[in-house]
């Protein structure tokens, strides 16, 4: 594959613009045919798919790779495929008395060419789910894979390659260099994943060229346990979202935030939980590796400096391999009550590392998570009560999962995304089509209206209709 170059990217987004302009928007049955078309392809490369994704993690669980990245694709493609109707339609909308008898309508274009920029985490559905809601809404694309699964990368330039001409997906491989150089093409919208460090020059980039964009970042998602929860369950469940992927999931729980005095009842019932579902961790297919070595020494410090920090440390090793830093399989960890001052509780964890704190009111709890930058997720357990009424209300998050870990991301008629510091705008289902969609507005003027009413020579007519116009 040739090496890119901003020349190269710039001829490669010339020549699908071109495209777009020559062929104008696809057809309702042109876009079913793309999505089916790509979800099948996706089915059949699932293998290959797995296999890449674990060579590059050193080991991900094959299950994992089905469940989280795979599964995704396939279902947002179908119900894409199934609502695309309704989504295309143009909306009607009444232009108001003033403007009456006219018409209009609301209708949804596509933007053009759109830019997706995608992380290692889940490296097929956070590339493709978004070219899914492009390709629905009518778009050309053009993604930028991480470079930190490379073989993935790969595998899917060839799926895609194989699938759409160049003038219609394209797929650039690169490091951050080719990430900064593709942000800075003239897109018609930008969509980035990736962390919110990395987002705010994606923004500034795309600034240049007033390219709209969504960002889908990162950040510190709080689970929170009610006074009322039940604490078995809820470690339960929080185990099992903590630790899919071996915690690299943007929607992680990054802390826990429990009732003073359940601390350990909470860290032995994740204890069991957690040694259910890994009872070891070493040659454990489903347990999965850390990215790369400079993710694990990241990890591996956060640790460090909790215990430098005399934060108490609970590591759940439960065959007792202690495994070495080649294997980059990390072993569930606890850190009880760090303070604040900890780079467990300063950066997003993204690893199988929970911080657990402990609050004195359900109040101070809200406190403290409105004192931090607005997380990309946010999860309650416990009774749909006041206090859930209260979280809801009181609390800004991209999205809320109650009682549970993770799910709200796979409902695709809940759209996706943060707020302030975790992202910008969404995507998923419909709101992805509107995310790259333009609504059109377009008035229908009919033969006889109230302007002809409204032009010089100003008289009385036009003073009695203004009268009407301002009655407030
Ligand atoms: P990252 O920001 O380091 O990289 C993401 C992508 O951006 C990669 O393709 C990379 O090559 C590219 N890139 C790097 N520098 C760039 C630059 N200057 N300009 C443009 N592009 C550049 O993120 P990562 O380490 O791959 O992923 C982990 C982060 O992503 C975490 O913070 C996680 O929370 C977040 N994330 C968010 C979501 C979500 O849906 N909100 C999903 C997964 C991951």
């Amino acid at each position: 594959m040739a090496v890119e170059t901003a020349e190269s990217l710039a001829s490669r987004l010339a020549l699908q613009q071109r495209a777009f302009l020559r062929d104008g928007p696809p057809s309702f049955t042109q876009r079913r045919d793309n999505l089916k078309r790509l979800a099948h392809a996706v089915k059949a490369c699932a293998d290959q798919l797995v296999q890449a994704v674990s060579a590059d993690f050193g080991q991900r669980s094959r299950h994992e790779t089905l469940m989280a990245d795979i599964f995704p694709v396939i279902a947002a493609a179908r119900h894409a495929r199934f609502h695309l109707w309704r989504w295309m339609r143009p909306q009607r909308v009444w232009p108001g008395l003033e403007l009456a008898p006219s018409r209009a309508r609301l209708l949804p274009q596509p933007l053009g060419v759109v830019g997706i920029v995608s992380p290692w985490n889940y490296p097929i559905n956070l590339a493709l789910a978004p070219l899914v809601a492009a390709l629905a809404a009518g778009n050309r694309a053009m993604i930028k894979p991480s470079e930190l699964t490379p073989r993935t990368a790969e595998t899917l330039a060839e799926m895609l390659g194989g699938l759409f001409p160049e003038e219609e997906v394209a797929v650039v491989l690169g490091g951050a260099d080719i990430g900064a150089a593709f942000c800075e093409l003239p897109f018609d919208h930008l969509l980035f994943t990736g962390s919110t460090e990395v987002g705010r020059k994606v923004l500034a980039a795309t600034a240049q060229n007033l390219t709209p964009v969504t960002l889908e970042l990162g950040g510190k998602s709080p689970c929170v346990i009610a006074p009322d929860a039940d604490l078995t369950q809820a470690a339960a469940r929080i185990a099992i979202g903590k630790l899919l992927n071996a915690g690299q999931t943007c929607i992680a729980p990054d802390y826990v935030l429990l009732p003073a005095g359940k601390t350990q009842d909470f860290v032995r019932h994740f204890t069991e939980a957690a040694t259910a579902l890994y009872p070891s961790l070493l040659a454990n297919p489903d347990y999965t590796s850390i990215v790369s070595d400079a993710h694990y020494a990241r990890l591996a410090g956060l640790i460090e400096d909790a215990r430098q920090g005399g934060a108490e440390i609970v590591v759940i090793d439960p065959a007792r391999e202690q495994p070495p830093p080649t294997s980059r399989k990390l072993a569930p960890t606890l850190i009880l009550n760090p303070g604040d001052h900890l780079r467990s509780m300063q950066e997003e964890v993204f690893g199988p590392i929970l911080p657990v704190l402990d609050y004195q009111s359900f109040d101070a709890a809200l406190d403290f998570i409105n004192a931090r930058p607005r997380p990309l997720a946010l999860y309650y357990f416990g009774p749909e009560d006041l206090n859930l009424r209260k979280l809801l209300a009181r609390t800004r998050a991209g999205g809320v999962t109650v009682n549970e870990t993770i799910s709200h991301f796979i409902a695709e008629n809940l759209p996706f995304g943060g707020v302030g510091p975790s992202g910008m705008g969404a995507y998923h289902g419909e709101a992805g089509f509107r995310a790259f969609s333009h609504a059109k507005p377009v008035l229908l003027q009919s033969r006889l209206n109230s302007r002809i009413l409204l032009r010089p020579p100003y008289g009385k007519v036009t003073e009695m209709l203004l009268r009407f116009m301002l009655r407030g």
